[in-house]
Parts: C-alpha cells; structure tokens; sequence
C-alpha cells in the first residue's frame, strides 16, 4: 500500500535549546593544557632560565598551572583510537562554521587593536594547518585532516555577519575567576558555531596563550557545557601580525586549541604528578614521549632540534606538541582519526549540511569540492512520523524511494523526487513503529539507508 507522501522544501536541522544551566568552575573543567617556556620580545636574549625576564608561556592551561584542570584522560572514552580499531568512514570535507567573539577592556590596546583581517587571517592558517598545505606545511609525517574551518557569514538569527563580533567590557581581561562572565557577554549555540573567545589576557598576563576543553567533557546527546569553545590571547591570533610574538607568531595556538576541541591530547599524555616519565595519547602514530617539551628560546630555539626520548624521536613537529610556531607541521593519520570520530560524535550538528546552510558555510563546502560523491542524509533516525532528508547531489536527479519492513515487504513507495541539494520533509503517517530498509534509487546509484520510526 502506498502511504501518504509530502515533500516540502525547507531547513530541517533541529533547533536545540541551550542549556538553562550554568556551572561552577571547578568540577567539570576538563582542558588539555600547555606549559613552554619562552622569551618575551624585549628578552629574547637572554639563555638564562633563572632570569626574572623569563617567563613561563602555554598554549593552554597545564597541571599546576592550570586551574581547569581534570583528569583529562578520564574523559577520553574510547581509547586507544588508532588505524587498527577505528576506521575512517567517509571521505567528507568536515566543515567547522566559526565564530570570533572579541572581547576587549581597551579599544586602543590589547585585543581591541585585532583587526578583522587577521581574524580571517587565523581562520586561513587554521584551513592549511589541518588541510596540510600552503607554505608552513612541508613536512613529511602529517595528512590532511579534511577538517576545515568557516569565518560564517550568518548569525544564530540569519543575519548578515562577517563572523566576528566584538564587545567592551573590562571582562577582557579574563581570569579563571571570570570565565562565565566573559563568555555570557556574548556566545552562540555551541551546536551550531565553533565558539573562539580572543580576549586582552588570560589570567593576569600574557604569557598564557589560550585554551580549550574536550569535547567529551563538554557535550552530551542533551546538552552541552556552556563553557564549550576556545578562548585565545589576541597576541596569539592570526600569522605574522602586529600584536604576535616572536616563536608563536604563525597562528599555531588556535591549530593547537582545536585540536583539543576535537578530542586530542599532548603527546606525552598529560601531566602526572612527580618527575616526567614516559606517556603517550592513546595514538598509536604518535611516539610516546616525556612531558612538556621545553623548546629553546628565540631565536636558536628555530632550529627545531628533535629530543630523543622514550627510545623515539620526539614528534615535536606535531602540532599538539609544546614547540615554536615555527617546527609544526603535523597532525597524523592516527589523530586524524581521533578528531573526525571525535566530530562525529559529539560535533555533527555542526557541520550538518543544514546547519552549513544556516550560518552561511554552504558556499564553502561547495567549493572545497568536499563530497566526492553524491551524499543523502536523513534526521532524524529514528523518527516519528516526519523524516528529513538532505541531499546534496552535483547534479539534479529524479529519485524514487522504497520502504522495505523487517520481513522485506515493499510497505511504501513513492517515485519521481526530484532533488539535488537541500531538505526536504518527508510525511510518514502509515509506517508502523519498527525497522525499515529505505532504497533510495538514482539514475546512477541506489543508496540503502536504515530507518527507525519510533512510538508516536
Ligand atoms: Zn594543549
């Protein structure tokens, strides 16, 4: 029996409410943290570490340091995740629609002064970074990610934005003691947007560039942390600019804070308590190795010289590592694999075809010739009575579809659909409750999709 079908164009990705709640500090901070030394601009010849101009710098929070600070490896669920028990499922471009909220204490100083093109500056380092092109990105052991990364063009309302949003306020000077009272000036839905904070400082001084939180730590089915996101000292953002410092002057501190936000840990796995020993990060492509990696100040620390450590080189090219700006060059296959499962499961309403379309990143997507094949998603699965169903087709197709039940009975068909890209609503008011087979067939391909309706 053919049931009643409607097809309706329209935006199907599902509005979800953020969370009423608002947390405390402590308890549920989890961050990947970075200490390394280095010298200020005005010291960068000093060699001696007991010198009082030699300060402690970290691309995120780290143990002792770090007042965030989890079990971070507690909050990793699945380890180890590497080539041999995870497999890569698709060969989609991932792409990350991006908010930057400035905030500043200072319209003359600090991250007041960060310029709209550096933003887009950082976003384009961020793209060839994970993408592994352009000119800071000729080593020989990193992949590209296909992760990339969207300035978007809309707002949670659908309006016009340029993707930064800048706010005064003396919050930005940002302490731990003040991290919800930044970002509740001014946040959008996490499920939707990459959040970055840039603020003046972190903690009382420079010397901390930013950080991140795990998004294990951070996102369940129902809700997500209203800490989510990323927060950046503005000298630390964008390539080359004006406001960067010397060995983290090539934008590698948000490459690095993503990382985090997909779910990857330092090389060495963390800080223990005691002397450094050797630790990993539960990829099996990355060497194990021990604690921070301290790199060596400007101007010799450029040489990029590799410890040997934990019987391996240290990888001290990855990107998660403690190096110079300027020794990056990696993310490899295994923490590729890590943060793509990581985007999947906690981070796919953001990069959802619909949620693209929403804020603005479609074009990009289009462009970045991101589906090297045609692709039909449906949501939600299981469903109820109305499924949705996104294509994105190169061209447009005439499709039919055929519900099969459990035991293989033909209970629905509907044909002549036609469809390239966008959502369409399908009304499913006579298929019982239970497990179907839907074939959806095209001129040049039948695609086999499961579907659930659930209890009305
Ligand atoms: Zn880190």
């Amino acid at each position: 029996m053919l049931g009643a079908f409607s097809f309706s164009f329209g935006e199907g990705v599902r509005r979800t409410d953020e969370a009423k709640r608002w947390h405390s500090w402590f308890g549920k901070l989890t961050i990947a943290a970075i200490f390394f030394l280095f010298f200020s601009s005005h010291s960068q010849a000093q060699t001696d570490s007991s010198n009082s101009d030699f300060k402690k710098y970290g691309r995120c929070l780290f143990g002792k340091f770090n007042p965030f600070k989890n079990n971070v490896d507690s909050a990793s669920p699945t380890p180890p995740w590497s080539s041999e028990n995870y497999r890569v499922e698709d060969n989609k471009i991932y792409i990350l629609p991006v908010v930057v909220h400035v905030v500043f204490a200072d319209p003359n100083k600090a991250a007041g002064k960060l310029t709209d093109a550096q933003i887009q500056n950082e976003i384009q380092v961020m793209n060839e970074d994970f993408g592994k092109y352009g000119d800071y990105n000729g080593g020989s052991l990193g992949v590209d990610s296909r992760i990339r990364f969207c300035l978007v063009e809309k707002d949670p309302n659908g309006n016009p934005s340029t993707g930064i949003t800048r706010t005064y306020s003396p919050q930005g000077k940002m302490t731990t003691a003040n991290e919800m009272a930044v970002k509740n000036l001014v946040r959008w839905d996490q499920r939707r947007y990459l959040n970055f904070w840039v603020v003046d400082q972190i903690n009382g001084s420079d010397n901390l560039a930013g950080y991140a939180y795990l998004p294990s730590s951070m996102v369940t089915q129902d809700s997500i942390q209203q800490e989510d996101g990323i927060v950046v000292n503005h000298k630390f953002f964008g390539r080359n600019t004006p406001l960067n410092i010397n060995n983290y002057r090539l934008g590698r501190t948000p490459t690095h804070e993503t990382g985090h936000y997909f779910e990857l840990l330092h090389p060495w796995g963390d800080d223990e308590p005691g002397p450094p020993k050797c630790g990993d990060d539960k990829v099996d492509d990355t060497p194990p190795c021990k604690g921070q990696f301290t790199a060596k100040p400007f101007p010799s620390g450029d040489s990029c010289n590799h410890p040997w450590q934990c019987n391996n080189r240290r990888q001290i090219e990855n990107f998660m590592d403690y190096s110079f700006d300027n020794c990056m060059n990696t993310f490899t296959q295994g923490q590729v694999l890590r943060m793509r499962k990581a985007i999947r499961q906690y981070r796919e309403t953001l990069i959802s075809y619909p949620n693209l379309v929403k804020t603005g990143c479609y074009k990009l997507w289009n462009d970045s010739n991101a589906i090297t094949e045609n692709q039909i998603d449906i949501y939600p699965n299981p469903a109820t009575s109305n499924l949705n169903f996104y294509f994105f087709l190169k061209e447009k197709q005439n499709l039919s579809f055929t519900f099969y039940d459990a035991l293989g009975r033909l209970v629905e068909k509907v044909d002549n659909i036609q469809a390239q890209t966008g959502s369409y609503n399908l009304y499913l008011p006579n298929l019982k409750p239970g497990f179907y087979s839907l074939l959806i067939t095209a001129p040049d391909k039948t695609y086999v999709k499961k579907v659930v309706i659930g209890e009305r």
